[in-house]
């Protein structure tokens, strides 16, 4: 049996870097830059005003109260026509040009109109308001390294720079449910030893949020040919096959029997739980993760192996899931060949993270899986877990916890 971190270097090890292209930032969410990001002009690209005000010499409003010529307005999107010199101003808005000649902005809160003039009420400091040409950016920056993946916030900087990112393409993965007992999730009966198929929506849900594209090649039952069409399709226009089910020791348990006769198994089991009975191998160069049939074990396994293989395949420097150390809440007996992966809710209390079991830790339950905030990751060789330990986190959400009523105090 393989340990878990042999396993994750072996896939990671045979995962290729997808073929580069250039997105609109449109198209660009969650994947991973190909080549540095360098800015090809300053950002702001101009000095400008950072409030509704008007624009002038600071040496004319060290003290107040003054009155200073109006010359003209500067709306955002427009240009001043005209240069601010001592004694007069330009009335400019947020975001518009500073004026010629101006190195000041007094906000509109401190003045009072009048005609063809205005009066400052309150002495303003030179410098005032003014957000300068590259005060963000400077031409030739490097703004983001290639590696980095792209957020909402990265994908708004791209945007200010006029750059449409050169990144890897996004990943096709395959996704096929295995088992004759396995109906569709939208079946409204089910007849004696049906259940419906829960891998699929969680696997999809997951590659969703990841930024891979899904082809879904459905719930394909216990049949060796059925099976083998379906791989040799995901084989040919996928870049990683994703099954469930079909691994562990059963006579019935044909992924690993199919791919080794279609393809190549580097490994089938792994010491860890859930998700043990986790196949590694290939179908025609397609690597195939061969995920336990229980959902529980699907998530640990896509989180372990999947997830950061397809980030890997990307491009992202970072493949790993954030981790941090909490506190057990209570006592655990856990198995101590294994990394044990519990699912635990957290609470912060005083400073500190707690953690507790969400519910029921059988590879089956995804009630509690679905309560859970995070993997409590237990090394092996540890076998107990005592109140007050420390306990490696690894967080696979980011929720909103907090309620209205909570917040905003009625
Ligand atoms: P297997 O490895 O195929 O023997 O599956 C292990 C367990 O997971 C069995 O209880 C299966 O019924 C269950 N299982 C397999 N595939 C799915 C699925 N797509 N959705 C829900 N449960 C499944
Ligand atoms: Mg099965």
């Amino acid at each position: 049996m393989r340990s878990l971190e042999k396993a994750q270097q072996d896939v990671l090890a045979a995962v290729a870097l997808l073929p580069e292209t250039r997105v609109a930032v449109w198209e660009a969410t969650g994947l991973g830059l190909a080549a540095p990001v360098v800015a090809p002009h300053d950002v702001p690209p101009f000095t400008n005003s950072a409030m509704d005000g008007y624009a002038v010499l600071g040496s004319d409003v060290g003290s107040a109260p003054v009155e200073l010529q109006l010359l003209e307005d500067v709306p955002a999107g427009h240009v001043a026509r005209q240069e601010v010199r001592a004694g007069a101003a330009i009335k400019i808005m947020t975001g518009a040009p500073l004026p010629d000649g101006a190195d000041t902005v007094v906000k509109v809160e401190d003045t009072e109109p009048m005609p063809d003039a205005v009066r400052i009420l309150a002495a303003t400091p030179t410098g005032m308001a003014v957000r300068p040409a590259g005060g963000d950016l400077k031409t030739g920056d490097l703004v983001f390294e290639a590696g980095e993946r792209l957020t909402p916030p990265h994908l708004a900087v791209l945007a200010s720079l006029g750059i449409s990112p050169t990144v890897h393409r996004r990943p096709v993965v395959a996704v096929l449910s295995t088992g004759d007992e396995v109906l569709s999730p939208e079946t409204t009966r089910l007849g004696p030893g049906q259940i419906r198929d829960t891998n699929r929506p969680l696997l999809q849900a997951m590659l969703d949020e990841l930024g891979a594209q899904v082809l879904d090649l459905g719930i394909v039952g216990d049949d060796e040919y059925l099976l083998r069409d379906a791989l040799e399709r995901g084989a040919a226009e996928a870049d990683m096959i994703l099954t469930s089910g079909g691994v562990s020791m059963g006579e019935y348990d044909l992924v690993k029997i199919v791919l080794r006769r279609l393809g190549t198994i580097e490994f089938w089991k792994v010491a860890m739980k859930p998700a043990k009975p986790f196949a590694f191998g290939h179908v025609e160069g397609t690597p195939l993760l061969g995920l336990p049939g229980n959902p529980v074990s699907v998530m640990v396994a896509f989180e372990q192996f999947a997830r950061p293989a397809l980030l890997q395949m990307m491009g992202c420097r970072s493949i790993f899931r954030a981790r941090s150390v909490a506190k057990a809440a209570e006592k655990w007996r856990t198995d101590s060949a294994k990394v044990v992966f519990t699912r635990v809710v957290c609470e912060l209390e005083g400073g500190v993270t707690w953690c507790r079991s969400s519910g029921g830790q059988s590879s089956n339950v995804l009630s509690a899986l679905a309560r859970a905030d995070a993997f409590a990751v237990i090394p092996v060789g540890t076998g107990r877990v005592e109140i007050g330990d420390p306990v490696d986190i690894e967080w696979f959400r980011s929720p909103e916890t907090r309620t209205a009523a909570e917040v905003l105090h009625g």
